[in-house]
């Protein structure tokens, strides 16, 4: 089975999963869009009311912040792969629960992750970033580009948090505006063996294999 295929069987799953309570209260469920092998693939939280009624991730208020984001920085939204830690949406938009999460992200987030293999991963919120930088802070490591295993992974600000929150907001564009600059940096590295300075976890995950 080719790598598109796959990406697909994984979306079908997805939308009739019921391994998790999520499954109960949703509409649609999102497993992500964008291109079987997209070099940026962005990882939100969980689906909102919008995506939820419409099976596509990042649609709502904080989706078009994302495709403003996207845009100033001189990268197409199609050429992205996004998607979300839970591919359901949490009643309420409640934060997603560990067994939720572990749950998702073993059975469809990191198949998607493997199959894509991006040359940048960017998180998107504190749930996503937990999956690479155990206990980090935003406010210390965004825009960071950073080394885990044979990836590269950025944390960034949601971008709900800066449509909250207007002193974000510059940070952020800030950010999302060396994206081009960062691919071009993790397409090199990913060409060669060394690479940047690896971050404790990396160097974890590196002795596992
Ligand atoms: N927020 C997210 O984290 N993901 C979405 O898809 C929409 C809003």
């Amino acid at each position: 089975m080719g790598d598109e295929q796959k990406l697909e069987k994984l979306a079908k799953q997805i939308k009739v999963c019921t391994l998790c309570e999520l499954h109960r209260s949703r509409t649609e469920a999102v497993p992500g869009e964008g291109p079987t092998h997209a070099e940026i693939m962005l990882i939100g939280e969980g689906p909102g009311a919008s995506e939820d009624k419409q099976g596509r991730p990042f649609v709502g208020a904080s989706g078009k912040f994302l495709n403003q984001l996207l845009e100033q920085a001189g990268v197409t939204r199609t050429d992205v792969f996004i998607t979300n830690v839970v591919k359901c949406r949490p009643p309420g938009n409640r934060d997603p629960l560990a067994d939720e999460i572990e749950i998702c992200t073993s059975n469809y987030l990191q198949h998607q992750i493997d199959i894509i293999n991006p040359s940048i991963i960017v998180t998107l919120g504190r749930h996503s970033m937990g999956l690479f930088f155990k206990g980090a802070k935003i406010t210390q490591i965004h825009g960071q580009m950073r080394q885990v295993g044979d990836r590269f992974v950025i944390a960034m600000f949601h971008p709900a948090a800066a449509l909250h929150q207007l002193s974000l907001k510059e940070t952020i564009m800030k950010d999302f505006a060396r994206l081009p600059e960062l691919l071009k940096e993790a397409r090199a590295a990913r060409g060669k063996p060394a690479s940047p300075k690896k971050t404790p976890r990396a160097k974890k995950m590196d002795r596992k294999k």
